[in-house]
């Protein structure tokens, strides 16, 4: 990364740490994401139970793999044997240990902003687990919310169906198309602001771009 960029990127990752611990929520940085599984390792106890949503964010700095190496009770959703037994997965995620996911966005005012279709990501974001990792690349801050709904409309919503392989409009044309497809990515949208648990959610900045 050019330095006057990356200058410029470390005040925004320090406005948003300060106003995500204001929000009693706990900010944690790592400069580099090939540093993120040795943090993940030393944040989770061993033996603990843990899932996390589907993100390109985890699988790129390496922490679905520190996961399916062994050392945790792993609710692994890939390794559901079909949609019965991953709705029951799903259900059992709310009483695990811990949670790790990204975030759609991050507000330099200190919201996590996520949109999810099923809503499982979301549900275990607000309630259940005892513990939410949200892990977030430094492309996912955003100055406030109306950022954070123009960066899912045109990259990260259009990118993730994409990836997912949805028949959504936006995998076609790259931008939100407010439709009204059964593969919908964007049903529910979560706006975690102000946690009365300060121990809850912990969300560790990353000063290299990861996900979309
Ligand atoms: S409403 Fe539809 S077109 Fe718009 S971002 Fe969501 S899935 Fe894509």
């Amino acid at each position: 990364m050019n330095e006057f960029v990356r200058s410029v990127v470390e005040k925004r990752i320090r406005r948003a740490m300060a106003a995500v611990e204001r929000n009693n929520m706990k900010a944690f940085y790592c400069e580099r994401a090939d540093q993120v599984p040795a943090f993940v390792r030393q944040l989770l106890p061993a033996g603990c139970s843990v899932s996390h949503g589907g993100s390109a964010t985890l699988s790129e700095c390496g922490v679905t793999d520190l996961l399916a190496q062994g050392g945790y009770r792993y609710l692994d959703r890939s390794k559901a044997a079909g949609p019965e037994e991953l709705d029951k997965l799903y259900r059992d995620v709310f009483s695990a240990d811990w949670y790790l996911t990204s975030s759609n966005a991050v507000t330099e005012e200190g919201e996590l902003f996520n949109v999810d279709g099923n809503s499982n990501r979301v549900a275990a974001i607000a309630f259940g687990p005892a513990h939410v990792l949200v892990i977030v690349g430094c492309n996912k801050i955003v100055r406030d919310l109306a950022e954070a709904q123009s960066r899912l409309e045109t990259l990260a919503a259009p990118a993730n169906t994409a990836r997912l392989n949805s028949r959504t409009p936006c995998a076609q044309t790259g931008r939100c198309e407010n439709c009204h497809s059964p593969a919908r990515i964007c049903c529910n949208t979560l706006i975690t602001r102000f946690q009365r648990d300060p121990d809850r959610v912990k969300v560790l900045f990353v000063g290299e771009p990861l996900g979309f």
